[in-house]
């Protein structure tokens, strides 16, 4: 763990402003700049480049020329291999560098972002450095007379479109795999979470990917974002986000090359405490953090809980103690755990969804308000919300925010049911002795991971997706490859 005074002293160096990463060199975008502001205490930190339809068009060519001539695609596998290990290396090299570019962009935990963001980063870049070299094609069980071969490759020039939460680790779930399968890409990260990702690039250029295999896009996802999915050139676009701009990603595939989409959306994740738990004071503990870290902007977040009616009461006040005892504050000291709400915008649409919850009939019992105003950044108080019912906005749209909705069930059924009863499908977690129980949720629950005994917590090795409207796809472990490969079929007559 670094010191804090090597982040006190990263927190002040100034940040230039920001360009366009296209055919391997950086220049400027042709629309509007726009301003970079810190969540932490609302000030200008830069400006970013804003890509216009024509500057994303020459990205594309760009990655479409370095995919057709071979510079990265036709290199041997070993060669793509050494040249990904170099960038983990670099990564690992400027960690706290990236983490704290990355912290005073995005308003995350200075001591979550290290492990979630650079050294996560390093990770992913790692594995598929080393799956790379070991995935073969197939011969298939012809006749005899026949020989059938399917072979495996890389797709061709991948557009990238991610959030804010999480940067780094979620542009390299994309950026691995999809390099280490020989493709070219275009990265287009979000407006409020562009700064670590763009050094990135440079430690990519310096590891010796190839200009025009990674170029980056920056500007608003509906003008640069809008400009890349409606590309002729994108084969495929990857997609991690909101459920709306996913929604509009179809649409623009539709009305251009039909180019495959993976969408890895939000959720409204239920967290379900039964009475029988092993230990429900480790529970409410868990239970906070799944959803206060990076103050509730994850999105796997156990954003719903429900308790079994017999230790709700009990389980609540437990929950509410282990809350307050959880340090909010200055992303960048050390001992904070829950750091600052991304913009001004999200931090409205936070408090705005607890006066909701309130006027539907729900029962504010933590927090409620906006914290540290006078820092001048975004902050909000943890928040607990008990009696939500299905009814409820709060219990069915997802917030993104440090708002916990508490519901009470009586039965398994009952909690099935509740667990299953809004349109996403992310993330579950259950907390119980029984191990028939345990077994019975996750064949119940509708969802891409169901968490037992514990909540969050995951690596590369596993891969993770929604099902429902949580997604498609699935980013992580060697089953994403698949995204970033086609299969052709040799069928040759012997
Ligand atoms: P968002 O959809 O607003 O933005 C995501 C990206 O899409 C940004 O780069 C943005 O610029 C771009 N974009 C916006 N409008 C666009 C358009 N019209 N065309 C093309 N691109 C456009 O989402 P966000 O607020 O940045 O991220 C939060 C969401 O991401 C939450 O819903 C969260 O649950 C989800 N998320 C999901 C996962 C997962 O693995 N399933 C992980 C992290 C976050």
């Amino acid at each position: 763990m670094p010191s804090q005074s090597e982040i006190d002293r990263l927190a002040t160096a100034p940040v230039p402003a920001m360009r366009l990463l296209i055919d391997g060199a950086w220049v400027s975008g042709a629309a509007e700049p726009l301003p970079v502001l810190s969540p932490i205490d609302g000030t200008q930190l830069t400006t970013l480049a804003s890509a216009s339809a024509e500057d994303v068009a020459r990205a594309t060519a760009s990655a479409r020329a370095a995919f057709e001539d071979g510079r990265w695609s036709g290199q041997p596998p070993a060669a793509r291999k050494a040249v990904l290990h170099r960038l983990a290396d670099l990564i690992q090299r400027h960690a706290l560098e990236l983490a704290v570019l990355g912290v005073r962009d995005n308003g995350t935990e200075i001591s979550m972002a290290l492990k979630a963001e650079p050294g996560s980063a390093a990770g992913t870049f790692r594995y598929y450095a080393e799956a790379l070299d070991k995935v073969y094609g197939e011969i298939a069980p012809t006749p005899r007379d026949v020989l059938g071969l399917i072979h495996r490759e890389p797709v061709g020039v991948v557009g990238a479109i991610v959030p804010w939460n999480f940067p780094l680790m979620i542009g390299a779930w994309k950026l691995a795999p999809a390099l280490a399968m020989g493709n070219s890409v275009v990265l287009k990260p979000a407006e409020t979470a562009s700064l670590s990702l763009l050094r990135l690039a440079e430690l990519a250029l310096e590891a010796g990917v190839p200009p025009g295999v990674l170029n980056v896009v920056t500007g608003p996802g509906h003008l640069t974002g809008e400009a890349l999915a409606l590309s002729m050139d994108v084969d495929v676009l990857v997609f991690t986000g909101s459920g709306s701009t996913g929604r509009r990603l179809l649409e623009y595939s539709a009305r251009s090359n039909l180019k495959r989409c993976y969408l890895e959306l939000g959720g409204k994740s239920p967290n379900i405490v039964f009475a029988d738990a092993p230990d429900l004071a480790a529970a409410a503990k868990a239970a906070a953090t799944a959803i206060f870290r990076n103050a509730g902007q994850v999105c796997v977040a156990g954003s719903r809980l429900l308790v079994e009616r017999s230790v709700h009461d009990s389980f609540v006040a437990a929950l509410c103690d282990a809350t307050q005892k959880m340090a909010l504050g200055n992303p960048l000291d050390l001992g904070t755990q829950i750091g600052a709400v991304n913009s001004e915008r999200q931090l409205a649409g936070n408090l705005g969804f607890v006066a909701d919850a309130q006027a539907e009939g729900a029962e504010l019992v933590l927090g409620g308000g906006q914290a540290l105003r006078e820092t001048g950044g975004w902050y909000m108080q943890p928040t607990i919300v008990t009696q939500v019912a299905p009814g409820h906005r709060l219990f069915r749209q997802e917030v993104f925010g440090p708002v916990l909705a508490v519901t009470p069930f009586d039965t398994e059924a009952e909690a099935v049911h509740l667990a299953n009863a809004t349109e996403y499908g992310l993330a579950a977690g259950v907390w119980t002795a029984n191990l028939s129980r345990a077994h019975r949720m996750v064949r119940a629950l509708r969802a891409g991971v169901v968490h037992v005994n514990t909540y969050g917590g995951a690596d590369g090795t596993v891969p993770l997706g929604g099902v429902k409207q949580s997604g498609n796809g699935h980013d992580k472990s060697l089953h994403a490859l698949d995204k970033y490969s086609d299969l052709k079929t040799a069928w040759i007559q012997l």
